[in-house]
């Protein structure tokens, strides 16, 4: 009777491990993306929601900074997919290098990134873009079969001011992005704040 109970108590156990790995499994499947390991979209949006929420409550100031590799189809057409997603994976731990232990980065689309910068102004965050922009330009990309080849980003920052939301601030970085593409890429545009623009 003894060692019945002692073998089930073992197996409820040994069950209960499974379980636990399982939920981990789930949850990182939940919040991280698969191929890079960085937040997926949801989670650091979610981040974001939570930060506004702090920033709005106690003040404090907050960039965002939204990543586009250059001409990555491009590299996806001239050398396949399977090098199109080491360039993200490389990307990816460059900008995971790159930023303090206190930002947070994630996996916006297919190849943007959101980079969330509490207690950083825009000027802060063009000097940690233009840091990040340097580093991915100087870290050659490999493919086994035709050797390294150079990749660029542009980037895109903005700081939070009210009555900003998590769709307004991220429309503004966008905005700088889109004009960091335009006059050439591989650059950093800081968003001007509203005010600024409506004169
Ligand atoms: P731009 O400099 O204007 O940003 O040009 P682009 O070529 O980077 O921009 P475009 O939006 O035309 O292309 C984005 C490409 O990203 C198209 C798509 O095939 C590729 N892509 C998106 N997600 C993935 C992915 O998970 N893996 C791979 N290999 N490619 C992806
Ligand atoms: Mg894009
Ligand atoms: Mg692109």
């Amino acid at each position: 009777m003894y060692a019945e109970l002692t073998r089930l108590n073992n197996q409820l156990l040994t069950m209960q491990r499974e379980l636990e790995k399982k939920n981990q499994q789930l949850e990182r499947l939940a919040y991280f993306d698969a191929l890079t390991g960085l937040l997926n979209r949801h989670a650091i949006l979610e981040k974001l929601a939570e930060w506004l929420i702090h920033v709005q409550r106690y003040g404090e100031r907050l960039s965002v900074a939204m990543l586009d590799i250059d001409h990555f189809k491009q590299v996806n057409d001239t050398r396949g997919h399977r090098t199109g997603d080491r360039v993200l994976s490389e990307v990816a731990r460059v900008l995971q290098r790159s930023i303090r232990q206190t930002d947070y980065v994630g996996r916006y689309g297919g190849e943007e990134f959101l980079i969330i910068l509490p207690s950083t102004d825009a000027s802060g965050a063009a000097v940690m873009g233009e840091r990040i922009r340097t580093s991915i330009e100087g870290t050659p990309m490999t493919d086994p079969a035709s050797g390294a080849f150079p990749l660029t980003v542009s980037v895109g920052v903005a700081e939070y001011t009210a009555p900003d939301n998590e769709d307004l601030l991220i429309s503004r970085a966008d905005t700088a992005l889109y004009r960091a593409k335009s006059v050439g890429r591989n650059r950093v545009e800081v968003a001007p704040f509203p005010s600024a623009t409506s004169q």
